[in-house]
C-alpha cells in the first residue's frame, strides 16, 4: 500500500472508530462486536506504525474512552486514567516481556489478573469515608456517578482504617444479574442489553439511583491511583493491603517470574473463565515492584508495564465474522 492509499483507508479508519466509540462509550449501543472493534483498531495501529508521518494527536489510537455524558457532572480525574495495550498471541507477550526487561534492566516479576469485563470506575475516599464515584470518561474527565456507586454493596462507605486514597476498579454485572435483567426486560417489550458489561455501563450511567440499586453490580478494584500514606513496595502487596482495608479484590491474582509460566497461567484461564459467575474478556499482565513501574512509566494512552492478553475465541469470531461479512 503506498501512501496515499495508507491516508485514505487511515481516515475511513478513524471515521468508523470514531463512530463506534460515540455509540460504545457515550450511548451504551455498541453496533460491532470488541473482537471486530479490535480489528479496526489493530488495522489503524498497523498502518500508523508503517507511516508515522500520517499519526495525528486526535486519532484514536491516541485517546482513551469516550466524551462524558451531559447530565452528570464532570470529574477531573488528577491521576488520569488510562487504557492498556493489548496482546492476541503469546509470541506477542514474549515480545511485551522483552521490551520490559530491555527497560527495567532485567528480569521482573508480574502480577497476573483477570480482565473483568465492565467499565472502569475510580472511588475517592477521604478519611476512610467514600466521597466520589466516578467513571473514566475521556480518561483525563469522567462523569460524578457517586449515588450510583453508593448504591453497589460490595463497595466499602467506609474503609477500615481512616486513610484518604483513590483507587480504580472495575465495576461489572454478574452474568445471573445480567441474564435475569434480560428476561425482565424482554416481558416487558424493552430493548434488550447486549451484554453484561454494556448492561452495567448502561445502569451506573443512569440519572436515577434507584435504578442502579436494583440492578445487582458489583466492583472488584484492580490499583491504587494515590494515598496519603505509604504502601506496599508490590503491586500484588497494594491489592491485599487494598483488601484489608474493605475493599473488594478478585482471588484469582498471581504472581510469576518468567513470561513463558504467565503464558501457561493465561492459556490455564482460557476456558475455565467462562464458569466464572462473571464475564472476563482477558488477563491484564503488570510489572509488579511498583519502582520498576514508575521507571518504565507510560505512553499517550497506556502504561509500558501492562498488557491486556485477549483470549483466542474472541479472537476466532471476528475471522468468522469478518469471513460471514466478505461471502
Ligand atoms: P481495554 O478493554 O482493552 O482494557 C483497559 C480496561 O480494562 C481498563 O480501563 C479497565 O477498565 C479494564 N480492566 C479490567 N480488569 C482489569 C485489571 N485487572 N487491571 C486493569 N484493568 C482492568 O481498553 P478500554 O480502553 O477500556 O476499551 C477498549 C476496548 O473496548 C476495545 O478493545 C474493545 O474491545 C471495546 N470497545 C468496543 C467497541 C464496540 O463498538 N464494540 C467500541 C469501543 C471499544
Amino acid at each position: 500500500m503506498d501512501k496515499a492509499q495508507a491516508q485514505q483507508r487511515i481516515e475511513t479508519l478513524r471515521k468508523e472508530i470514531s463512530y463506534h466509540n460515540r455509540q460504545y462509550y457515550v450511548l451504551d449501543d455498541p453496533k460491532i462486536t470488541d473482537a471486530e472493534y479490535d480489528a479496526l483498531m489493530r488495522e489503524l495501529n498497523k498502518l500508523e506504525e508503517q507511516f508515522p508521518e500520517l499519526v495525528t494527536e486526535d486519532s484514536p489510537t491516541r485517546r482513551v474512552g469516550g466524551a462524558p455524558v451531559e447530565g452528570f457532572t464532570k470529574v477531573v480525574h488528577e491521576v488520569p486514567m488510562l487504557s492498556l495495550g493489548n496482546a492476541y498471541s503469546p509470541d506477542e507477550m514474549r515480545e511485551f516481556d522483552r521490551r520490559v526487561r530491555e527497560l527495567a534492566g532485567g528480569k521482573v516479576r508480574y502480577a497476573c489478573e483477570l480482565k473483568i469485563d465492565g467499565l472502569a470506575v475510580s472511588l475517592r475516599y477521604e478519611n476512610g469515608v467514600l466521597i466520589q464515584g466516578a467513571t473514566r470518561g475521556d480518561g483525563e474527565i469522567g462523569e460524578d456517578i457517586t449515588t450510583n456507586i453508593r448504591t453497589i454493596h460490595t463497595v466499602p462507605l467506609r474503609l477500615t482504617e481512616p486513610i484518604s486514597l483513590e483507587v480504580r476498579g472495575e465495576a461489572y454485572m454478574p452474568k445471573r444479574a445480567f441474564e435475569r435483567l434480560n428476561q425482565a426486560r424482554e416481558l416487558r417489550g424493552e430493548p434488550l442489553f447486549a451484554n453484561p458489561r454494556n448492561a452495567a455501563a448502561g445502569s451506573l450511567r443512569q440519572l436515577d439511583p434507584k435504578v442502579a440499586a436494583q440492578r445487582r453490580l458489583s466492583v472488584f478494584v484492580y490499583t491504587l491511583a494515590r494515598a496519603d500514606t505509604g504502601t506496599p513496595p508490590a503491586h500484588s502487596e497494594t491489592l491485599q493491603w487494598l483488601g484489608a482495608l474493605g475493599l473488594p479484590i478478585n482471588p484469582e491474582t498471581t504472581v510469576l517470574d518468567d513470561i513463558e509460566d504467565v503464558i501457561d497461567y493465561i492459556m490455564s484461564w482460557q476456558s475455565k473463565r467462562h464458569d466464572l459467575p462473571y464475564a472476563t474478556d482477558g488477563m491484564v499482565i503488570k510489572v509488579d515492584d511498583i519502582d520498576i513501574q514508575k521507571r518504565l512509566g507510560f505512553t499517550a494512552k497506556s502504561p509500558r508495564w501492562a498488557i491486556a492478553y485477549k483470549y483466542a475465541a474472541e479472537q476466532a469470531q471476528t475471522q468468522l465474522r469478518s469471513i460471514m461479512l466478505t461471502v
